[in-house]
């Protein structure tokens, strides 16, 4: 008679399985001689979203998830001069907002978003936007990466929002070794000084965008290949 082979997968499924081994980060010296490299290559790295006060950031952060900068700066202009304040966009209708961003991915779930995120803001914050992460991130549309660029670029504190490129980019140098976002940026507050978390975090996506690109990273012109665990 044949066995049964589910037991024996079962068992096998619950012995402890080795941690994969982890790459140790770059030294201390290393990190900041990336931090200094790559803020002398992008020395005009910055928030690349059009906005002239945290309320016009936080709305055009929350309408560049997954497009490009690009993209919401053509729409928010017009966006902003229909609607210039909380209190304008909250009595907003959906279809008029969808008419002005209609070309931004995912343009419908995101003036939903943004329509309710004023009149969140209104209703509970007098219209301003609140300088506090849980606030922040209790707000429709509002994750902890856009966040992070609100308390960074809106209020000036010290901060490392993690996206796509923060993520590939930071653990393909060793400034870190980490499986998601968030470990990426517990750990790149951890390993780069305080001072500098916010200059690292655009000078870390300017050089995703511009050389260490997701699918082929220019290694060969990189000024930092010197260093890169990758390359
Ligand atoms: S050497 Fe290559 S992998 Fe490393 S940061 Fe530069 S482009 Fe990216």
């Amino acid at each position: 008679m044949k066995s049964n082979p589910k037991p024996a997968k079962a068992a096998q499924a619950q012995e402890p399985q080795p941690t994969p081994a982890r790459r140790k980060p770059l030294s201390k010296a290393k990190r900041i001689a990336v931090l200094d490299i790559l803020a002398e290559t992008h020395p005009e790295a910055r928030c690349a979203l059009d906005h002239v006060n945290v309320f016009q950031l936080i709305v055009a952060v929350v309408l560049s998830a997954q497009t490009t900068d690009v993209s919401v700066n053509k729409a928010s202009p017009e966006l902003f001069r229909r609607w210039p304040d909380a209190a304008a966009l909250a009595g907003a209708k959906q279809e008029d907002v969808e008419g002005v961003i209609r070309k931004i991915g995912m343009y419908r779930q995101k003036s939903k978003n943004i329509i309710n995120l004023a009149r969140k803001l209104l209703d509970e914050y007098g219209g301003e936007v609140p300088q506090d992460m849980d606030a922040l991130m209790s707000l429709p549309g509002v994750g902890r990466k856009t966040a992070n660029v609100v308390l960074a670029v809106g209020f000036g504190e010290q901060r490392i929002a993690v996206d796509t490129h923060v993520f590939r980019v930071s653990n393909r140098i060793g400034l870190c070794d980490e499986p998601d976002v968030l470990k990426t940026e517990l750990a790149l507050m951890k390993n780069l000084p305080e001072d500098r978390w916010s200059e690292a975090h655009h000078s870390i996506i300017w050089h995703g965008r511009r050389v260490c690109h997701a699918r082929k990273p220019d290694c060969e012109s990189c000024p930092i290949r010197g260093i890169c665990l990758r390359k």
